[in-house]
């Protein structure tokens, strides 16, 4: 029977252990690269990430030395609670040591029970890179299958069969195109028989590929409050499980919606996240987000590009504005602010102080020519500004 679940989404029997932690937010997501083969039109791989050699544990950008990356991603993931991880990329076998590398590495830290998952297209698997992955620790196994190329499958069925025979969940992901059904069900009835399970993900457009969305035929649902929702992804994915329902009754098979991914999945590991982030000064609002008491540097404060700043930013300007930073903390002691209510946040070189201090020091505070500001941001590891009130 199709049942709807509690996170927005529709499943036939069960969802695979590794959604499970997804929906409660508690896996963390391994960018392994954006280097990948397959050019999919609906790639939703945003432009500082597709085709681009770096990797991210979630929001956070990874450094270029391995251990130092590693390093940095298990630090992500204790500050996000996380039971678990999804590597994603591009194409994580084309960086396939440095994948390893992560997966025995997190396993050796959080234990055999870090529930790993990875996501591979079949065009770079073998029986050589499966063995590795799953020795390595990996838990489930979710393969793309090519859904638009009118070539024959067979190569790629055989791949998954052979990932079939390792001990590890396998299943298929496939993004609903619209009026594809009759497509994807031949792919489900070829494979089911090596499958555990079969993953349906409602189609998103972003600004990146809106085009080529458009150059198909394919329109956003003007009705779906989310805005990036393509119109008909849904009603087929349903009409494939409602077929899958009737004719392959034992299938795992889950519809994760976009509001999914974004109100369970996304949204839950904020929320985790912003109460592990949280200092003694700030408060989570209703959203997950954070409500803070910011003092900026005049010249490193929310403006146009800020975003792209704070991640690319370089060692010797770091450097410099930590400087900054510490010779005015000095002057804020001066003025007779307790230097208890003045942290210092490295990441986003400015202080985190409360509100106390930012309402009976802000002429001061502004005199240093420093920028007192109240500001709702979200709880990411670049702390991204939603909202910013300069007083
Ligand atoms: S396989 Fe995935 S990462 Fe590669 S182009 Fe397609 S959607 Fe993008």
């Amino acid at each position: 029977m199709i049942q709807k679940t509690k996170y927005d989404s529709y499943c036939l029997n069960d969802i695979s252990k590794g959604c499970k932690y997804c929906v409660h937010g508690k896996k963390l997501v391994l960018f392994i690269s954006g280097l990948c083969s397959r050019n999919c039109f609906y790639c939703p791989l945003s432009e500082k990430r597709k085709n681009k050699d770096i990797a991210w544990a979630n929001e956070r950008k990874l450094s270029k030395n391995l251990n130092l990356a590693i390093k940095e991603a298990i630090e992500e993931a204790k500050i996000c609670g996380s039971e678990g991880m999804g590597i994603t990329g591009g194409d994580p076998l084309l960086s396939l040591q440095r994948t390893i590398r992560f997966i025995k590495k997190f396993k050796k830290n959080f234990g055999k029970s870090f529930h790993t998952h990875i996501y591979l297209i079949p065009e770079t698997a073998n029986g050589k890179n499966l063995r590795q992955l799953q020795k390595a620790g990996v838990d489930e196994v979710r393969f793309h299958p090519t859904i638009l190329a009118n070539k024959p499958l067979e190569k790629e069925m055989n791949i998954i069969k052979i990932a079939s025979g390792l001990k590890w969940g396998v299943g298929i992901e496939i993004p609903v195109i619209p009026r594809m059904e009759k497509k994807i069900l031949d792919i489900i009835n070829k494979i089911r028989g090596h499958i555990s399970f079969v993953n349906l993900n409602e189609l998103e457009v972003s600004d990146i590929n809106l085009r080529l969305f458009e150059k198909f035929n394919l329109k956003i649902d003007k009705k779906d409050p989310t805005g990036y929702v393509i119109k008909g992804s849904k009603k087929s994915a349903l009409k494939i499980l409602k077929y899958c329902a009737k004719n392959y009754p034992e299938l795992l098979i889950h519809f994760c919606s976009a509001r999914t991914k974004n109100i369970f999945q996304y949204k839950q590991r904020l929320i985790i996240r912003a109460k592990h982030a949280k200092t003694k000064f700030d408060k989570i609002t209703k959203y997950g987000d954070l409500d803070r008491n910011i003092i900026y540097l005049n010249n490193f404060y929310p403006s146009f590009g800020y975003e792209n700043k704070i991640e690319n930013i370089c060692n010797k300007k770091k450097k410099k504005l930590m400087q900054e930073i510490i010779k005015n903390k000095k002057k804020l002691v001066k003025f007779g602010i307790d230097e208890k209510e003045i942290i210092i946040d490295g990441v986003n070189l400015r202080f985190i102080t409360s509100r106390k201090v930012l309402e009976k020091f802000s002429e001061q505070i502004k005199s240093l020519k420093l920028k007192p500001a109240l500001v709702e941001e979200l709880p990411t590891y670049y702390s991204l500004p939603l909202e910013v009130n300069f007083l």
